[in-house]
């Protein structure tokens, strides 16, 4: 039979060291913004609640949502919205002209979703802390030319550093998930103008493409998406094998064969 899974992603955090650390992990946030995703009982809550200048926490649970709200009535720098984060407009809980830190124990059903929602919204961002299946969290860091490279990588590493902190184990959650779990730190510094890149839709759209199929080289994909043969043939740049696949290349490459095919 298979195992029961908690609804919305809730394995809650129950190792005391644990919060501590992944709270610690965002740094002085006094005079800070701070955008908390999936509250939940309020494991890490608890502690920023007492730090930053201004708590945001996004959980969608109508059971938490509510009773956290209850917990800090009254309390000026702390405030709940009760929605699907992936339906929150991350820019408009954020005072003009600042931006904002963000933390979480991740619903790890939608991490990527969530991870793409905060790219999206990078221009608002400094950093986040956010924990997730360790997996998911070895393919973000992953360099070129490894195993775990792939399109989440390129598109996390095109906006921000990622910085790998610690590992949990299923035991430091009530329930314990199936599997371990990673907190990683992405500071957010999109390199769109130091890779040459004028549309960045453009070569989100592109990066989306040249991985479409993990088995085929990358000329192949980009024949799929639409490419003609000759075209690729006549601009392809020197340094890049024409046998190569996306998960070998550099961003700096992938940008050099997108400028190239404009
Ligand atoms: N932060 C708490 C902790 O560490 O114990 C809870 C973490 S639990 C892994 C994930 C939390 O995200 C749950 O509270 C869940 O209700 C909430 N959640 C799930 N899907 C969500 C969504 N789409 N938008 C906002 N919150 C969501």
């Amino acid at each position: 039979m298979p195992k029961h899974k908690p609804k919305l992603g809730q394995n809650f955090l129950v190792d005391d060291n644990a919060r501590h650390r992944i709270a610690d992990a965002l740094g002085e946030i006094s005079q800070r913004t701070v955008l908390e995703i999936g509250p939940g009982k309020g494991a890490i809550t608890d502690i920023l609640a007492g730090r930053a200048g201004n708590l945001i926490a996004i959980e969608l649970d109508n059971e938490l949502a509510p009773a956290l709200a209850a917990r800090y009535a009254g309390r000026e720098n702390f405030r709940v919205v009760h929605q699907d984060i992936l339906e929150t407009d991350l820019a408009s809980l954020i005072p003009p002209g600042e931006t904002a830190d963000v933390i979480g124990n991740l619903p790890y059903y939608i991490t990527s979703d969530i991870l793409l929602h905060l790219f999206a919204a990078a221009g608002h961002l400094n950093r986040a802390v956010v924990m997730m299946q360790r997996e998911v969290a070895e393919r973000i860091a992953a360099t070129p030319g490894h195993r775990e490279y792939g399109l989440l990588s390129a598109t996390s590493q095109l906006y921000c550093r990622v910085e790998n902190l610690f590992t949990l184990p299923p035991a430091a959650f009530s329930p314990p998930p199936e599997v371990h779990s990673t907190v990683l730190r992405f500071h957010f510094a999109p390199r769109f103008v130091g890779l040459g890149i004028d549309d960045p839709v453009a070569f989100d759209r592109f990066l989306k493409q040249s991985f479409a199929q993990k088995r085929k080289t990358l000329s192949n994909n980009l024949r799929s998406a639409g490419y003609e043969s000759t075209l690729l043939a006549a601009v392809w740049p020197a340094e890049i094998s024409p046998q190569a696949r996306a998960e070998a290349l550099t961003l700096e490459q992938m940008a050099l064969l997108f400028r190239a095919l404009r």
